[in-house]
């Protein structure tokens, strides 16, 4: 990693260096709730493009790393910066940082009073400060991207829930943003509903998105990611490219893990 302190051109950079092809670089990150130490010492790298799917058993800590790098969470120690954005520092403009981060939950998290459309336009004209019709113009496009433009008038609730995570994912694409974190975005879905939401994220994959993906989908994790980072107990026992981990995997505790979820 490069330790220059060469300020990327967009200034973006409030103190610290970054380096510019890193998407997400954690370093030694602790986090605490009370006395329960749930990330114990976390490094993890994503470069702009790659597709990072992590893994590991519930409670191991992958939902928190998540939050963390977006400030949902604020971690005891350690470093992180995602895009040109020193998470860690103090003087952070969150609300810049977040604009550059989409999130996908497990639970879609859609305004349930707003119809399809202004789920996809609020934050575009609210936060990026768009005019109205540019919002509703890029927030169709992303809807068709995701099939679901002709939903467009309904609310949430007449949607079934594989459609409704593809609303959430278009809601945050229409962000812009440099990076998308999924935290299971499948695992409350009716199983016919995933290959569907799965099929949009290979798209997005495809076409250059940079993501960090924590998903129990062992098949969508070997196909598309390009690394696959096993997280146990708050530390990451081992990475590596998606079919070694996967095929061939070193330790114990990730053959124990895989051998429950394949
Ligand atoms: P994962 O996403 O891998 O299932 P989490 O990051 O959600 O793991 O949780 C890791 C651990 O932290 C679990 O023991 C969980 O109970 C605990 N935890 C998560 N969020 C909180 C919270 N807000 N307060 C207290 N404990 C929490
Ligand atoms: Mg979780």
């Amino acid at each position: 990693m490069s330790t220059s302190a060469t300020p990327p051109a967009s200034g973006a950079v409030s103190s610290s260096t970054a380096d510019t092809n890193a998407a997400v670089r954690v370093r030694d990150l602790h986090k605490s709730y009370g006395e329960l130490e749930v990330l114990r010492g976390i490094d993890l790298d994503v470069a702009a493009g790659e597709v990072v799917c992590l893994i590991g058993p519930s409670g191991s800590g992958k939902s928190t790393l998540l939050r963390c790098l977006n400030l949902l969470e604020t971690p005891q120690s350690g470093s992180i910066s995602v895009g040109g954005f020193t998470v860690t520092d103090p003087d952070l403009d969150v609300d810049a940082m977040r604009r550059r981060v989409g999130m996908v939950f497990q639970q879609f998290n859609l305004f349930p009073h707003l119809s399809v459309l202004e789920n996809c336009t609020v934050a575009q004209v609210k936060v990026l400060k768009r005019p109205a019709a540019e919002a509703k113009r890029v927030a169709l496009a992303n809807l068709e991207r995701v099939g679901l433009s002709e939903k467009a008038d309904q609310r949430p609730a007449q949607l079934s829930g594989g459609q409704q995570q593809r609303v959430a994912i278009a809601r945050a694409l229409s962000m812009d943003p440099d990076l998308m974190l999924f935290d299971e975005p499948t695992s409350s879905l009716d199983p016919e509903t995933v290959g569907d939401v799965l099929a949009i994220m290979r798209g997005l994959a495809a076409d250059g998105m940079t993501m960090l993906v924590v998903t129990h989908e062992m098949s969508f994790a070997r196909d598309v990611a390009d690394r696959v980072v096993f997280m146990d107990g708050g530390v990451v026992v081992e990475q590596g490219p998606a079919r070694e981990v996967i095929g061939s995997p070193q330790h114990q505790r990730t053959r124990t893990f895989l051998s429950r979820v394949l």
